[in-house]
């Protein structure tokens, strides 16, 4: 795909030979006479280069170079004369990846714009990276939910917003039944297929707002914000009843269901992090005491 770049002079001729230079480079090419125009011209055209003269009246290319470094993610070249009153500094300084000055051959143009597509590319490149790890430090590998490190650090977070603004908050343990038994009778990487499951299950029964984490080997914890206790109670039912109705496979012609307990609990003022997680993990404890595949509320 030809990239995209925007020219921002108001003499006529450097901005048209210029123009009919960056085209033949078989760039895409618009170009406008003041910084009000090319401002305008943004808001329907992103260029990956603006190339803007210093020196215009109106407003000035190092104004406009501060408002696209404000508002946008373009780079921007700036285009000035040696007896211009500007200096490299204070374009750099306005947010300006490159500086060239007038007259300049062509060729020099198209190398620092070639340099500056490059490090535009790589930057691209770093950040998702960057983004890519990030994403994998809080998510669990097996499931695809959220790891237990990401589920303490927005516990907390929720927490704190409760104690703020006396928001909602419940918590659900899960727990799967006889998991033990399962790995033993069909092995580890069947036992493995029914904790994937089990990420798929969860998320299918959330609600935007909440969020699902792998929260030990076979436990899992759900956070509801601006949930009441009772509508937990609800999602984390309806989450045991589909666990309990997925077939699962381990052999040909073998057809097996597991089942989860679960501890459901509402936080309550003064309480906290692990006072919460204590009081849900009990209910769940009581839900495998009672003969599991049910849901317990915590006192
Ligand atoms: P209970 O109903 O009391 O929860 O019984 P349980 O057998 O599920 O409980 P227990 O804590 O004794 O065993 C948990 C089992 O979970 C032990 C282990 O084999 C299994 N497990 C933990 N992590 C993984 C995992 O990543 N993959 C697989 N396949 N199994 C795991
Ligand atoms: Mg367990
Ligand atoms: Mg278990």
């Amino acid at each position: 795909m030809a990239h995209a770049i925007l020219i921002v002079d108001d003499d006529i001729a450097i901005k048209e030979s210029v123009e009919e230079f960056l085209t033949l480079m078989t760039y895409e090419v618009k170009s406008a006479e003041n910084a009000f125009q090319a401002i305008e011209i943004l808001k329907t055209f992103q260029p990956d280069i603006v190339l803007t003269d210093i020196m215009m009246q109106g407003m000035d290319g190092l104004e406009l170079t501060r408002l696209i470094r404000k508002q946008y993610d373009i780079d921007v070249m700036v285009m000035t004369g040696y007896s211009a009153d500007y200096s490299y500094e204070e374009a750099i300084n306005a947010g300006a990846s490159d500086f060239i000055f007038k007259p300049f051959r062509f060729e020099e143009l198209d190398l620092r714009i070639k340099r500056m597509l490059k490090e535009a590319a790589f930057k691209k490149e770093r950040n998702r990276l960057l983004e890519d790890m990030k994403q994998l430090a809080i998510t669990d590998g097996l499931t695809g939910l959220f790891n237990s490190r990401q589920f303490f650090h927005q516990i907390k977070q929720e927490i704190k917003r409760f104690q703020r603004y006396s928001r909602d908050l419940s918590l659900l343990l899960l727990d799967i039944d006889f998991f033990k038994k399962y790995n033993d009778t069909w092995g580890h990487m069947e036992g493995d297929k029914v904790l994937m499951s089990m990420g798929r299950i969860i998320s299918s029964c959330l609600r935007s707002m909440d969020s699902a984490y792998r929260y030990g080997g076979e436990e899992f914890a759900v956070l509801l914000p601006e949930t009441e206790l009772k509508q937990a109670c609800l999602v984390g039912n309806r989450i045991r009843e589909n666990v309990q109705n997925a077939v699962f496979t381990p052999e040909n012609g073998v057809q097996v269901s597991v089942t989860i307990s679960i501890g459901a609990a509402q936080i309550v003022r003064g309480e906290d992090v692990t006072s919460f997680i204590k009081r849900t993990d009990k209910a769940l404890y009581l839900s495998k005491e009672n003969g599991r595949n049910q849901l317990t509320v915590a006192c």
